[in-house]
């Protein structure tokens, strides 16, 4: 069966899914918490823009991505770290160096677009992007170019670099891009960057939709379809090593397809935020030697709505110490500093952000 196309929606958005994250009481057990941060999730009643809700108390959304992903799990951990309910131990007592009264939710979404589409429409306070997408959001240009220009989009970090996966089964005769032509193919799920950028990535290699046949899947249930046979190859935009593509990897040998110079060509330099990139040799299994794809960053974005100083509080408890082994640890090699993090954002910095990489000495 063939899967709806969607054109109806230029965007390429799906539905928001109701699975959120309260960040902060799971990782401390704080029970308390937890009925302010359902009552925000589930009814849905508290206004993204409007945060404060009770005395003392803030409420923010963090639009994410698939739960397979690795934009949930970071949304988490960035709840975590900027998250303060009343009542908290202070920072210098070991307790949360977050923003006085806010508590912070991820929720999952279908991805950058979604994101975007959440913070223009003011049921986000922030959320995880790719830079290319959010750079097209605030230009209003390639897939934005129906909405318009977006001028309060604003960037409080660029966290680590993600990858290009095209995936396919080791035994599969699709060794290039072209090679997809009639054949069965997840290019992301509605509203993600994936499905940008894997549309990119055909038209780079002369290719449309038209010639594939399309199916718009999250990546767990696209890897299983390619276990079952049902689909050819698919895409994933994220941070490797893919939880989802590790576990395939296991299970069946794999094939990573090599973007190389090719794909760069065909995009003839038009796409700014969208490099190259390897994906090391030995990252999953059976797949011994570096793969030459794209990259792109993962980069925090809000709007200029937010005042400057939580921005500035955000932005300072993300890298704050306490917690920066969130990022840059030696497990996750990809992972960026804060000296990195204000520089290839693709839109320009919260002022709030702007403040703290220059008090902290990571900006002239
Ligand atoms: N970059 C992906 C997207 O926007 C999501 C990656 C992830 O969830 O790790 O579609």
């Amino acid at each position: 069966m063939r899967a709806r196309r969607p054109d109806a929606d230029a965007l390429g958005t799906s539905p928001p899914r109701r699975r959120d994250v309260l960040g902060y009481a799971w990782a401390l057990g704080l029970g308390a918490l937890t009925v302010p941060a359902l009552a925000l999730s589930t009814a849905g009643i508290v206004r993204a823009q409007d945060p404060s809700t009770a005395a003392g108390q803030r409420f923010m959304r963090i639009g994410t991505g698939s739960a397979a992903g690795h934009y949930f799990p970071i949304g988490g951990m960035i709840a975590n770290a900027i998250s303060r309910p009343p009542g908290a131990r202070p920072c210098e007592k070991g307790g949360s160096c977050g923003v006085p009264g806010l508590i912070a939710v991820a929720q999952s979404t279908g991805g950058s677009v979604d994101n975007i589409r959440g913070l223009a429409a003011g049921t986000l306070n922030l959320a995880l992007c790719q830079a290319d997408i959010a750079y097209w959001a605030r230009s209003g240009s390639a897939v934005f170019e129906d909405v318009g220009p977006m001028p309060d989009l604003v960037a409080l970090a660029r966290l680590y670099d993600e990858k290009m996966h095209l995936v396919v089964r080791a035994n599969s005769d699709v060794t290039r891009v072209e090679d997809l032509r009639g054949r069965r193919v997840a290019l992301g799920e509605l509203g993600s960057g994936t499905l940008v950028d894997a549309r990119l990535v055909l038209a780079a290699h002369g290719l449309t939709e038209d010639d594939v046949e399309p199916v718009y899947d999250r990546p767990g249930p696209a890897a299983d379809q390619l276990v079952a046979g049902e689909i050819e190859a698919f895409f994933f935009v994220g941070a490797a090593p893919v939880t989802v593509v590790t576990e395939l990897a296991e299970a069946l040998p794999i094939r990573l397809l090599d973007l190389n110079g090719e794909t760069f060509a065909g995009m003839s330099g038009r796409h700014p935020y969208l490099s190259a990139g390897v994906i090391p040799g030995g990252v999953y299994a059976g797949v011994p030697e570096p793969v030459s794809t794209l990259a792109v960053a993962a980069v925090l974005v809000t709007t200029k709505t937010l005042d400057t100083e939580t921005a500035h509080g955000i932005t300072r408890a993300i890298w704050h110490p306490n917690v920066r082994g969130l990022f840059g640890s030696e497990d996750e090699p990809e992972m960026l500093t804060p000296a990195l993090a204000p520089h290839g954002t693709g839109i320009p910095l919260h002022a709030g952000a702007q403040r703290y990489y220059e008090e902290a000495g990571y900006l002239p």
